[in-house]
């Protein structure tokens, strides 16, 4: 086997549609000694011969990072300068962390980041797409009521980038912690966002009530990619001459394979000799949030089957349910399924096949 290295040890990378470490240039796929754009420094290339090439195609998108970035770095002086005044103490950095909506002169900042997020996620690259990730989860630190709505999208990057087991931590951690009724959002004692390795094999509670369309859509996802991978698994070891294959030897299938990265820290599951059991509860799982979606917004599932439509589509101001609310949630989820045509494949199979609309209707 001969893996290209593996960003933070996710393999799984490879198998997803997002381009890692390689050339932005045409069909490029040079991985070693690249250079960074240097205006908007969220694409690579093998050497000025493609960053002329590729130069056409990026310019737009490249000048609206730069704009972004130099707008972020003055709020942030503006900021950082900020005296203390009835609106704001001094150095809100450490003085107002989490707190940081509610006090104006904090305001402008906060919407520079933002749109330093919108301008870099134009962008189809692991560097983009991590950045807009660490963009995101500082601005949730920074304010814990997250106004602007980060949360809704930070699942569907995790599972861009092959992060799957974060993803999953970050909506159990709203599903749960976040979602009690007495949660004291104000309060920086409290835990925030503190949940790591849960189990993404648990079936789903009643608690996905609490979560955003976003939220949902990104299980749903989430637990179709390991339904997959576990599938493989089985197929792959549950045969004679398999069954006795080590847990090195199926690691080793797991890294080349899997599509996600749940696996990885999960010895007592890859070291069964059969899924079964797992198999049953998965696809349970799965259908079950199918429906939920399907139940929380009926234009969720057709816009993956006619993603054009909602490609150039505008976020407007939005009812619950309503089409205008997949405007929004179609921006912040698409790529997370684009760059996984298997789940992709099968919502748009169960959809056509009239999954979910059959359980309303009954
Ligand atoms: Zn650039
Ligand atoms: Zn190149």
């Amino acid at each position: 086997m001969d893996l290209p290295p593996a960003p933070n040890g996710l393999w799984n990378r490879w198998n997803l549609g997002l381009h890692w470490g390689t050339c932005s240039g045409p069909n490029c796929h040079v991985r070693e000694n690249l250079l960074r754009c240097g205006a908007c420094r969220a694409v690579l290339y093998c050497g000025a011969a493609h960053q002329r090439a590729h130069r056409p195609v990026h310019k737009s998108s490249c000048n609206l990072i730069k704009t972004a970035r130099a707008k972020l770095a003055e709020e942030e002086a503006t900021l950082r300068a900020h005296p203390g005044d009835e609106f704001m103490e001094a150095n809100p950095f450490e003085t107002t962390r989490g707190m940081f909506w509610p006090h104006l002169p904090a305001r402008p900042y906060m919407q520079a980041r933002f749109e330093l997020i919108s301008t870099l996620l134009n962008i189809k690259t692991g560097t983009a797409v991590e950045e807009a990730l660490e963009h995101s989860l500082e601005m949730l630190q920074l304010n814990r009521r997250d106004n602007q709505s980060i949360r809704s999208h930070v699942p569907a990057l995790y599972l861009r980038l092959g992060r799957e087991q974060e993803a999953y931590d970050f909506i159990k951690w709203h599903a749960t912690i976040g979602g009690a009724d007495d949660y004291d959002w104000g309060d920086m004692e409290n835990p925030f966002l503190n949940l790591h390795d849960e189990d993404v094999f648990e079936p789903v509670t009643d608690t996905k009530e609490l979560l955003d369309l976003g939220m949902l859509a990104s299980l749903t996802n989430l637990k179709l990619r390991l339904n997959l991978d576990i599938q493989s698994l089985e197929k792959q070891f549950n045969k004679p001459g398999k069954r006795n294959a080590t847990y090195d030897e199926k690691m080793e299938w797991i890294r080349e394979h899997a599509i996600c990265d749940i696996l990885y820290k999960r010895r007592d599951i890859v070291e069964r000799s059969e899924w079964t059991d797992i198999l049953k509860s998965l696809q349970e799982q799965c259908e079950v949030m199918f429906d939920v979606v399907d139940e929380r917004n009926k234009h969720y599932w057709p816009a993956l089957r006619s993603p054009e439509r909602y490609a150039a589509a505008m976020p407007v101001p939005y009812a619950m349910g309503s089409p205008q609310e997949i405007n929004w949630v179609f921006r912040n989820t698409w790529y997370s399924w684009a760059e996984c045509p298997p789940v992709l494949e099968i919502v748009k199979s169960w959809h056509a096949a009239g999954k979910g609309r059959n359980r309303r209707s009954s």
